[in-house]
């Protein structure tokens, strides 16, 4: 079968036939989404990445949509899945319940980026066990399931932490809690919504103007957007913020800035990488966290709960909000991607989240 493979750490990519064995249910690969790990991988800034065991390639791909060839488990032929990315350790509690998540030992496996081939082939084999369902639909947009299921588990994580308090206003909805989602890559534009979705206000920023299109999904969400390219506000200026959500993977001198816009209680939750840069923290800066009980964390990961959540939420919002998540989508063709391997390799301008249909 036809598969995009990489050899880790080495830098590129081809589109060529391979033999895979793998145990399972045999499905027909109908789309695959793009997102930034993948173009570390191919352009060899991924330290974490590696092939599976036995093999001297692998299949890159974490974000897949496909169509049941054979009956299995709860799945029929012609049943539309999308297949779960990250597989446990086989060791440790978390792993064996179906949280690798949280996996204690780090020895787990995901899908096209560490010892996993990945989705971006014609044909998988799997375990219904790492199947869901995806409703006929939303088919155009459920590729999105994916990365929404990362911050289903964010979110998830988040009001656990605040679970320390009593975090909801007077009428029990989050409407009077004010987050901020620094970032307007797909992550931060998905995180932005799911925040919207739960009743937050919600204000996004980039170092930049927004683009015409960024401007229409803010617009019919209700979501504020601020220009952050001369700094973020001085603290004590009224711009306060009761989560903040680090989604650009920029550059970690930002840090002590997020710290300074948070309120009494607030959350700083780190999604992603980021990539370059030193954090400087001073004495004051921690004091401040002490005494306003700020918390920290770090937002990895989604597993099938959070897939059929994310699935959930994009059937929602397709009439919450329609046209929102169709227009975050530009899809490209696997000949798309023979012809100009640019496509792969770079974010292209003006592009929020890309598919390649097989
Ligand atoms: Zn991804
Ligand atoms: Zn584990």
């Amino acid at each position: 079968m036809k598969a995009i493979i990489v050899n880790p750490p080495a830098k590129g990519f081809e589109l060529r036939d391979v033999q895979i064995q793998e145990d399972g249910i045999k499905i027909r690969i109908l789309e695959n989404g793009i997102c930034g790990t993948d173009r570390e991988i191919v352009n060899g800034q991924l330290s974490t990445a590696a092939a599976p065991s036995g093999y001297n390639f692998m299949a890159l791909g974490h974000e897949a949509i496909g169509e049941v060839m054979e009956d299995g488990g709860n799945f029929r032929r012609g049943d539309i899945i999308m297949p779960i990315n990250r597989r446990g350790c086989g060791k440790c509690l978390n792993c064996l319940i179906g949280r690798p998540d949280f996996c204690e030992t780090g020895e787990f496996v995901e899908a096209g980026i560490k010892g996993m081939h990945g989705f971006m082939r014609e044909y998988i084999r799997d375990s219904p066990e790492f199947l869901v369902s995806v409703p006929s639909d939303i088919r155009d947009i459920a590729i999105m399931a994916q990365p929404l299921s990362d911050l289903e588990k964010s979110l998830e994580e988040i009001l656990s932490v605040q679970g320390r308090l009593y975090w909801k206003c007077r009428d029990g909805t989050y409407g009077c809690r004010h987050a901020l989602v620094v970032g307007t890559g797909a992550i931060g534009i998905l995180f932005a919504l799911l925040l919207r979705s739960r009743g937050f206000m919600v204000t996004i920023s980039n170092r930049r103007e927004t683009t015409p299109r960024e401007t229409r999904i803010f617009q019919e969400a209700g979501i504020s957007f601020f220009n952050s390219s001369r700094g973020y506000p001085e603290p004590g200026t009224g711009n306060a913020f009761d989560l903040v959500v680090e989604a650009s993977g920029s550059d970690a001198s930002i840090l002590p800035s997020l710290l300074s816009l948070l309120k009494n209680n607030a959350v700083l939750g780190l999604f992603g990488f980021l990539r370059n840069g030193v954090a400087n923290l001073s004495s004051t800066t921690l004091q401040n966290m002490v005494y306003k009980s700020i918390s920290v964390v770090g937002l990895i990961n989604g597993q099938k709960p959070h897939f059929e959540a994310a699935l959930r939420d994009l059937v929602q919002w397709k009439h919450m909000w329609p046209g929102v998540i169709e227009s975050m989508i530009t899809r490209r063709t696997i000949q798309e991607v023979e012809q100009n391997r640019n496509i792969l390799l770079n974010k292209q301008p003006d592009e929020i989240k890309m598919k390649i249909i097989w």
